[in-house]
């Protein structure tokens, strides 16, 4: 599968690692729409959030824990978590991610 998020989980394609276990990897994304900006994903391949189920709970749990965590580690009171799914909501890669947004202001749409 033809999938860049694939590459940067297995390491093939590089990234600027935040955080990596045997199942999440936070990296900063290449082009940051605020001062702080992290994606975080499974290592196993979801297209998105809308490809999981109540069995991947578990993981999923982790993963938005892991969101927190890194959050705290980082000294971040105030940030955005943001998971798009579908073109109209603006996902443009096809693996599940999290986006960790701060430092900025981001009150307003929602
Ligand atoms: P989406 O638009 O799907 O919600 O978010 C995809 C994000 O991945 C975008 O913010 C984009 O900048 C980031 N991105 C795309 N390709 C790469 C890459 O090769 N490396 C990194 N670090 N980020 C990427
Ligand atoms: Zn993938």
């Amino acid at each position: 599968m033809d999938c860049i998020f694939c590459g940067i989980a297995d390491g093939t394609v590089p990234s600027k690692k935040v955080y990596q276990d045997d199942e999440i990897l936070a990296f900063h994304d290449i082009n940051p729409v605020a001062p702080t900006h992290i994606l975080f994903i499974p290592k196993k391949h979801f297209g998105s959030l809308a490809q999981t189920t109540a069995a991947d709970a578990p993981l999923l749990g982790r993963l938005l824990a892991r969101v927190a965590q890194t959050a705290a580690e980082l000294g971040l009171t105030d940030y955005r978590v943001v998971s798009n799914i579908g073109a109209d909501a603006g996902q443009t890669v096809g693996h599940l991610h999290i986006h960790l947004l701060a430092g900025c202001q981001m009150a307003g749409m929602i």
